[in-house]
């Protein structure tokens, strides 16, 4: 008894050592365990976001939110992106944040605009995002939660007329703000930090400058440490993850951007302030 015991714990510690090995700079990034399907992924997405809309204030200005999808189109176009069908909504929030749903919706604050320096830092946050979807952390997260009811709704076993959201919801997966699918472990992130690092390079921005960003906010630290920086590992290890990912990338030139960027810092400095708060 007590020696199968022993190997039980043995087996246990091979298959923790086994899953929490670092990941190569350089190696593929798959994701991860998932009881949904990828167009389960795309569904919940969609009625998430639905719900977030309700509940932010999307900025009312065609050409920054034009800027933004097509930002975002030249990232999530890149092989690596996955077949998601991505979009991206500019929210009026002065706030350092940027999140994605399962599936596609990405939703960047009118905050993050204002304070890159420069448009390949934007293009990191919007890849960190992208990176989110195409790993499929959120349903990932929610799979990992270990809910039994869970396999039922996804294989449409539960009956009655509801929405998937609508069920997730009863089992305790919200897919408003604070849900579970935006809770993504520390491995995650970094993990979202070094796919966008590919995209970046893939759609001719210089990764470097998702690090710049990082150290950027981290010098602007202290009691303004911003939302989009207290999930994530710390700045300093941030950095060394994008510089090593940066080692195993190919020889590219990169481009000048849009050449659009100095218009829009214009433009989003003078956005009225949000009318709602959630
Ligand atoms: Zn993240």
């Amino acid at each position: 008894m007590l020696r199968m015991h022993k190997q039980v714990v043995w087996l246990t510690a091979a298959l923790m050592l086994g899953s929490c090995a670092a990941r190569r700079p350089g190696a593929p990034l798959r994701p991860g365990f998932n009881l949904f399907s990828p167009e389960q992924d795309i569904q919940l997405g969609r009625d998430a976001a639905v719900e977030v809309r309700k509940q932010v204030e999307v900025v009312e200005n065609t050409e920054l939110q034009g800027y933004v999808s097509e930002l975002g189109s030249r990232l999530s176009r890149t092989a690596e992106a996955g077949p998601y069908p991505y979009t991206f909504t500019l929210v009026n929030d002065p706030t350092l944040n940027a999140f994605a749903l399962p599936g596609g919706p990405v939703f960047l604050h009118s905050g993050i605009l204002a304070a890159v320096d420069n448009e390949a830092q934007l293009a990191g946050v919007l890849a960190h995002e992208i990176s989110h979807v195409a790993l499929r952390h959120g349903t990932n997260q929610a799979s990992k939660a270990n809910i039994a009811q869970l396999p039922a709704v996804l294989a449409g076993a539960a009956v009655g007329q509801e929405s998937m959201a609508a069920q997730l919801a009863q089992l305790g997966i919200g897919v408003g703000f604070n849900s579970l699918l935006l809770k993504y472990s520390r491995d995650a992130e970094r993990d979202a930090d070094s796919l966008g690092t590919r995209l970046m390079s893939q759609a001719r921005y210089n990764p470097i400058e998702m690090a710049r960003f990082f150290e950027k906010l981290e010098g602007e630290g202290g009691s303004r440490a911003p939302d989009f920086l207290s999930s994530h590992p710390s700045p300093g290890n941030r950095v060394r993850n994008v510089e090593a990912e940066i080692q195993t990338l190919a020889a590219t030139s990169y481009g000048d951007g849009s050449g659009r960027f100095a218009r829009m810092k214009s433009l989003v400095v003078q956005l009225p302030p949000p009318r709602r708060k959630r």
